[in-house]
C-alpha cells in the first residue's frame, strides 16, 4: 500500500479518534522519523514522551529480540523472573516499597483509584471516598482517570462518571486546602502537568499538599507518567521538592515504546490489597518487562539524567534569547518544556511538518518539546532554525 491507500483506508476502517497529518511513518533512527516518501522529520514529540532512547537503539533491539525468542505471555498466574527485576529496580529508586504493573498510564491511574479507595475505607470506614484533583490535569481517559481529568470536553460526552471527584486549583494551596477534608481518601497531582500545558507545580505546593493529606488521612498520588523518568531532568519529577508520595503512577516511557504501566505503593497502600482485589490478563509479561528493565537502567544513570539536565537548561536558555515571534513564555523542566504561543498551536505544528520537524500542542495556545531524551545539539540547531519561520507563517 502506498501513503495515500493507507490513508484512505485508514479513514475507512478505523474509529475516528485521531486526526492525523497526511503522511505515513515507516521508519526511525535515532532521533529521526522518515515517512513512505522518504522525507525525513526530527522527533520533538517522541511518541509522546515514550520513546526517551530515540529508535533503533541497539541495545533495547538486542533486549527485544532475546526476550521475544524466550517468552512472551505466559499471564500473571505463574512466576517469571523479568518483572520481578523491574520491581526491585524501580523499588530501590523511589520511595515505594512495592510495585503493582499495568499496560497503560491510565491503568496505572485506575490501580492508584482502587488502592487509595480501598486503603481509606479499611483505616477510616466507608465514607471516605472523595478524590481531590486539579485544574489543568490529565489523568486518563478510562471512566476512574476521566473523572480526575478536568476537561470538560473530554468529560461531557460520557458522563456520568465516577463519583467523588473534587477540583482545587492547581498550584493554589488555599484551594486546595478548601477541597481537601476529612473525607478525602487521595489527592492526585503531577508534579509538571504535561496536557495541560507544561505546568510545573511549585515545591511549597506539592509539600503543602503532603501535609494536607497527613492532617485528613488521605493518600497523595502522584501522576509522573508524562514528566517521570527522567524527562525532567531528575529519575523523578517530583524529587526537588522533597516531597514522599503514598503512590506514583508510571508509564510512557517505562517500555521503550511497549506498553506498560505502573503503580508505585508504600507498604502502608500495599498492606490492604490482597489476591482478587486487582488484576490485568497482559500486565508486565516477561517480554516487555525484559525491554523496561534495560530502558529504566539506561534513564537511572547518573551521567544520563544530568546531560538531560544540561541540554534542557541550554535548549530553555537558547530558546529566550532567540526572542521568538510570537512567543510569549518558555516553561518547563530538563526536556518537558512548554512555549506559550499568541498563535494556534495546532498551525504551528502544521507548519512544522512541512519543514521536517515533528512537533506537538498542549492545548490550544502551547507548543510542547518532548522529545528523545538523547536528543543532540544538531537538533537544537535546526529546531532554532526553523522556528522563526514556522512561527511567523502560523500567524498568517
Ligand atoms: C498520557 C498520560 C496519562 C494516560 O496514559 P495512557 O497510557 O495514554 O493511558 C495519564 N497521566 C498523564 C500525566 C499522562 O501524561
Amino acid at each position: 500500500m502506498d501513503a495515500r491507500q493507507v490513508i484512505e483506508a485508514e479513514a475507512r476502517y478505523l474509529v475516528p479518534t485521531y486526526p492525523r497529518p497526511p503522511f505515513v511513518l515507516t521508519r526511525g533512527e535515532g532521533v529521526y522519523l522518515y515517512d513512505s516518501e522518504g522525507r525525513r522529520y526530527t522527533d520533538w514529540v517522541a511518541g509522546i514522551a515514550v520513546n526517551a532512547l530515540g529508535y533503533g537503539d541497539p541495545e533495547i533491539v538486542a533486549t527485544l529480540q532475546e526476550a521475544a525468542a524466550g517468552l512472551i505471555h505466559v499471564s500473571n498466574l505463574y512466576h517469571t523472573a523479568p518483572h520481578v527485576a523491574l520491581a526491585e529496580a524501580l523499588v530501590q529508586h523511589s520511595f515505594a516499597d512495592r510495585v503493582y504493573f499495568a499496560n497503560s498510564g491510565t491503568e496505572a491511574v485506575e490501580a492508584a483509584i482502587k488502592f487509595s479507595r480501598k486503603w481509606a475505607r479499611t483505616h477510616f470506614g466507608p465514607g471516605k471516598t472523595q478524590i481531590v484533583a486539579f485544574t489543568g490535569s490529565f489523568h486518563g481517559r478510562t471512566m476512574g482517570a476521566l473523572a480526575l481529568t478536568a476537561r470538560e470536553k473530554y468529560q461531557a460526552p460520557f458522563r456520568p462518571l465516577m463519583p467523588d471527584v473534587v477540583f482545587a486549583r492547581f498550584n493554589d494551596l488555599a484551594s486546595a486546602e478548601a477541597a481537601i477534608g476529612p473525607r478525602t481518601a487521595a489527592v492526585i497531582v503531577e508534579p509538571v502537568q504535561g496536557e495541560g500545558g507544561i505546568h510545573p507545580a511549585d515545591d511549597a505546593f506539592l509539600q503543602g499538599l503532603r501535609e494536607l493529606c497527613d492532617r485528613h488521612g488521605a493518600a497523595l498520588i502522584f501522576d509522573e507518567i508524562q514528566c517521570g523518568l527522567g524527562r525532567t531532568g531528575t529519575l523523578w519529577a517530583h524529587e526537588p521538592s522533597g516531597v514522599r508520595p503514598d503512590l506514583m503512577t508510571l508509564a510512557k516511557p517505562l517500555g521503550g515504546g511497549l506498553p506498560i504501566g505502573a503503580t508505585l505503593v508504600t507498604e502502608a497502600i500495599a498492606g490492604v490489597i490482597g489476591p482478587g482485589d486487582h488484576g490485568s490478563t497482559f500486565a508486565a509479561g516477561p517480554l516487555v518487562t525484559a525491554v523496561a528493565l534495560r530502558v529504566f537502567q539506561r534513564i537511572a544513570d547518573p551521567a544520563f539524567l544530568a546531560s538531560v539536565r544540561e541540554k534542557g537548561e541550554a535548549l530553555v536558555r537558547r530558546l529566550r534569547e532567540a526572542q521568538l515571534p510570537h512567543v510569549v513564555e518558555v516553561r518547563g523542566r530538563g526536556l518537558m518544556l512548554g512555549l506559550e504561543l499568541t498563535v494556534s498551536a495546532k498551525k504551528v505544528v502544521e507548519r512544522g511538518y512541512e519543514a521536517g520537524l515533528l512537533l506537538v500542542n498542549a492545548g490550544d495556545t502551547v507548543l510542547r518539546l518532548i522529545p528523545p531524551l538523547i536528543i543532540g545539539q544538531e537538533q537544537v540547531d535546526e529546531l532554532l532554525e526553523k522556528l522563526p519561520r514556522i512561527l511567523e507563517e502560523a500567524s498568517g
